[in-house]
């Protein structure tokens, strides 16, 4: 029986100029290849069909169609997709359709069909409203454009806005992180996602930082940013609902809830991860290889893990505690709460009864928390 699901991502592949710190899936083209991109879609629907390891619900929850720079596929993108996974599964009310943008690609034509096909929010890649700090990333926009973009946006009737910002640049670009900050609340969105920049190999940012000509930030400025942020954006009314993530209420991503929860998602395109438990597949990374694999009617995954209950422990524990929802404290056996225990006394903790619950500083520390409460779960 195929798993049934009602959260699809679907990656759209082509940047104008890669960033210097990304390594995602990404083909570097003036232009989207919207032809192309549609019919590699399609064909790995077909595929996925065949398989008959996943179903497509008869009503979608939530669609998310991320990059790559989904915007540089133009104003006819969402209303193919749409044809693509049929139309009748995308009219539910409640139906989130989150499409990401660059603010340099999001033009009038583009909010406006997009809005008319079905999205109905946007989530913008701003990362910084420093100029030069731009232009050393590599992004094609300017301070304004984040500004420019949100404007285009509203007026198509897009209100549902997103726009995601980068901490923990290099100290030498002398970004103002507190600028930024007010920068991005001066925009009035109501969901901002935080991003700590990572040095990810094969980049020409980590070149850069084997070269001694880029030094990472470190650790205390990185926390300090982060911290702020907090602070701020708290302070701004938003709720601080995931470790990155920030929502007015009633604006938290329902799509990325439905990762942290546990539930099937299908992802489409190369590199997209999908998972119906207990498989977890992802796909070719590469355009190319994907494209002519769907094109020759095969599947384009590359690889496939099944995920066994040690695993699935850790994720279990790793996904409740980076989420505001946290853990149940009635899940937790003795040596686990001990644990937690410590975790109050050193501060790292909004609540424990009845739910585990991080707090900011914990958040820091996500990932060495998760493992030291996965241990105790053996202990
Ligand atoms: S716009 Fe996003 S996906 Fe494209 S190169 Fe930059 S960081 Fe990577």
């Amino acid at each position: 029986m195929p798993t049934q699901v009602s959260s699809v991502y679907v990656h759209a592949p082509f940047c104008a100029r890669r960033c210097n710190y990304c390594d995602f899936a990404v083909q570097v083209r003036k232009e989207g290849d919207l032809e192309g991109w549609r019919d590699a879609i399609a064909g790995e629907l077909r595929a996925v069909q065949e398989e008959g390891l996943f179903a497509l619900a008869p009503s979608l929850a939530t669609l998310y169609v991320g990059g790559g720079t989904p915007s540089l596929l133009g104003a006819g993108a969402m209303s193919a997709l749409a044809a693509l996974l049929g139309p009748e599964r995308l009219r539910a009310p409640h139906l989130e359709w989150t499409a990401e943008a660059n603010p340099e690609s999001l033009t009038t034509e583009v909010a406006e069909q997009w809005r008319r096909a079905g999205v109905n929010r946007l989530s913008l890649g701003a990362q910084t409203f420093h100029g030069p700090t731009l232009s050393w990333m590599g992004r094609m926009h300017g301070p304004d454009g984040p500004a420019r973009a949100i404007g285009i946006a509203r007026e198509s009737g897009l209100t549902n806005l997103s726009v995601d910002l980068m901490f923990g640049l290099p100290r030498r670009l002398e970004r103002d992180w507190t600028a930024d900050l007010e920068g991005v609340l001066a925009l009035d969105v109501p969901h901002v996602s935080l991003y700590g920049l990572t040095v990810e190999s094969g980049t020409p940012l980590a070149r850069a930082v084997v070269a001694g000509k880029e030094i990472p930030v470190d650790d205390e400025m990185y926390r300090d940013e982060y911290l702020l942020a907090v602070e701020m954006l708290g302070a701004a009314g938003y709720e601080h609902y995931e470790v990155s993530n920030f929502a007015r209420p009633g604006f938290a991503s329902r799509h990325n809830t439905a990762y942290w929860d546990g539930s099937a998602y299908l992802g489409l395109g190369n590199g997209s991860h999908s998972y119906a438990d207990p498989v977890r597949r992802w796909n070719l990374a590469d355009w190319d290889d994907y494209r002519t694999t769907v094109a020759a009617g095969l599947l384009p995954e590359a690889e496939r893990e099944e995920i066994g209950p040690t695993e699935r422990g850790l994720e279990r524990v790793w996904l409740g505690l980076r989420t505001g929802e946290g853990l149940p404290v009635e899940d937790l056996n003795h040596e686990q709460r001990q644990r937690v225990a410590r975790w109050v006394t050193e501060g790292w903790t909004a609540s424990v009864e009845p739910r585990v619950r991080l707090n900011a500083q914990g958040w820091l520390l996500l990932d060495r928390l998760a493992v030291d409460l996965d241990s105790g779960a053996v202990g």
